[in-house]
């Protein structure tokens, strides 16, 4: 199954989306069913989101990637985590929320150091790096993949190097209209250079794992950098060494390249065989972005060539297209915002008690399980609570336990942790506590409890509470258990340490 989820992921890089799906949903059915493990689960569902993501299905993509974030959380697995947030920043980036998308590449990065998973380390620096680009915060953007590069090169993980390159390259474009606006005309030339070189290495990367994606980016960021260079006869000679092939190549790959070149033979004065390749890309555009793009490149072209009535027809074109893209975008956006919302809803009920509205036993377990300096714990019993249901009535009683967690929330310091233990009992964790702190504490949450005034909910009503102690010990609740029953035996009202 590992095998299978390998093969999928290994699908995905190459943007086999189909292969990638097919796979990935097999194994979240099957692990649904309880036949495979979490972490089988959280790993198919972090490569459904990839899958989304790279057929523009965002909202979708982030239903899917925080639904394996909260498990890569539970689980423990900081790699998993660091690997899902990449995906959330960069389904952020693209609906346009870039602080949130950077928030959360930041996020990936601390997780996927901490983890020390080189390839969720790199993938991190990656997607910084990409997530800066795209913000055109180009120097910082910079400076992550060169971490990342160092780190990918160190384990010969040349794909992952391509695509650092790639978007180093990128960076270094966007350096150069700044350059030269400063008219730092040697600066620009430098950037030209460095972004040419980075992406003629990453070209021959992606040529020797055969990558087609890859390899049409890195040649048409080169072109790119050619013709802005002022040099568009060498640009047009690149990208005629690259051969577009219909048979293997997805229609994003083919598009760009089209493009690309049509933009070469515009800057070149051939508006004629520019007209071809944008009416080309145009024809095999997939989304309605695409589309956009091409129509408005189209326009242009034709105004270039004089032809002013299909440069009328195309800019029309594209005008309607962009005003639908940029509503569905602000929808999108909004839904997106939404997913993030419920997601975080349902988290914040998954992990507390609707009564009271303290941490379940749950989210209890959660933060025990975490190691803590000198952690105490106090199991706080109600006593003879059967009788207050059964004297007065259960909704009392329901009241009762509402107040009492009140009571708890507000004896506690700030950074303790009072919840729900189950039933009419409370647990409180208190850390970096001395052992007479922790019985103190107990001690002044008895008598909080005894003289809070219970006849304002029902006349002649007393609750009164025992309370176990334990500090410093491994099995915190077992000894606080044990230490409750004592004072159960011992009259109650009590607390026993
Ligand atoms: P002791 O002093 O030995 O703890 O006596 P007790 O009556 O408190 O203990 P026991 O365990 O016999 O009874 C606990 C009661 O708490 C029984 C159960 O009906 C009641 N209870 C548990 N959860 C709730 C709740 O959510 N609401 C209400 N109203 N009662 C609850
Ligand atoms: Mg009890
Ligand atoms: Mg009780």
């Amino acid at each position: 199954m590992t095998e299978a989820l390998d093969h999928a992921q290994e699908r995905l890089d190459f943007f086999d989306t189909v292969a990638a799906m097919e796979v990935a949903g097999r194994v979240m059915e099957d692990a649904r069913a309880g036949r495979h493990s979490e972490a089988a689960l959280a790993r198919a569902l972090t490569i459904m989101a990839g899958v989304h993501r790279a057929r523009d299905e965002y909202p979708e993509s982030m239903r899917v990637v925080l639904e394996a974030l909260e498990i890569w959380q539970r689980i423990g697995d900081l790699a998993g985590e660091a690997i899902a947030r990449c995906i959330d920043a960069r389904v952020l980036v693209a609906v346009g929320q870039s602080d949130e998308a950077v928030a959360e590449a930041d996020r990936a990065l601390v997780a996927a150091d901490r983890s020390g998973d080189r390839t969720a380390r790199i993938k991190a620096l990656t997607t910084l790096g990409a997530v800066c680009v795209s913000i055109q915060q180009h120097d910082v953007g910079i400076e992550h993949c060169l971490r990342g590069l160092q780190l990918a090169r160190g384990f010969a993980d040349e794909l992952a190097v391509g695509m650092l390159l790639d978007t180093m390259a990128c960076g270094h474009l966007g350096r150069v209209e700044p350059a030269r606006a400063r008219h730092d005309y040697a600066m620009a030339d430098a950037e030209l250079t460095l972004a040419a070189e980075l992406s003629t290495e990453a070209m021959m990367i992606a040529r020797r794992h055969g990558h087609r994606r890859y390899e049409a980016v890195a040649v048409a960021n080169l072109a790119e950098g050619v013709a802005l260079g002022g040099r568009p006869d060498e640009a047009l000679r690149l990208l005629e060494g690259f051969r577009l092939d219909p048979q293997q190549d997805a229609a994003a790959v083919m598009t760009h390249y089209l493009d690309s070149r049509g933009w070469v033979y515009l800057e070149l004065g051939r508006h004629d065989e520019a007209i071809a390749m944008f009416a080309e890309a145009l024809a095999l555009a997939e989304g309605e972005t695409a589309a956009m793009t091409y129509h408005d490149h189209l326009a242009q072209a034709y105004e270039k060539a004089g032809d002013l009535r299909r440069a009328l027809d195309h800019f029309k074109a594209f005008r309607a297209l962009f005003e639908r893209i940029a509503s569905d975008a602000a929808k999108r956006s909004a839904s997106v915002a939404a997913v993030r919302w419920e997601t975080a809803q349902l988290l914040r009920e998954s992990r507390h008690d609707s009564l009271t509205g303290l941490p379940n036993r749950r989210a209890l377990d959660e933060i025990l399980a975490v190691e803590a300096v000198d952690r105490a714990v106090l199991l706080v019993d109600v006593d003879n609570f059967k009788r207050v249901n059964d004297t007065y009535s259960h909704l009392t009683g329901d009241e009762v336990l509402r107040r009492l967690g009140m009571i708890l929330g507000i004896t506690c310091r700030a950074g303790d942790t009072a919840a729900r233990f189950g039933g009419e009992e409370f647990a409180v964790v208190l850390d970096q506590m001395g052992s007479d702190g922790a019985g103190d504490a107990a001690e002044r949450l008895r008598v909080a409890v005894e003289s809070y005034d219970w006849s304002a909910v029902t006349d002649g009503l007393t609750v009164t509470v025992s309370i176990g102690v334990a500090h410093g010990v491994p099995e915190l609740l077992a000894v606080a258990d044990r230490n409750l029953y004592r004072a159960k035996n011992s009259g109650r009202n009590r607390v026993c340490a």
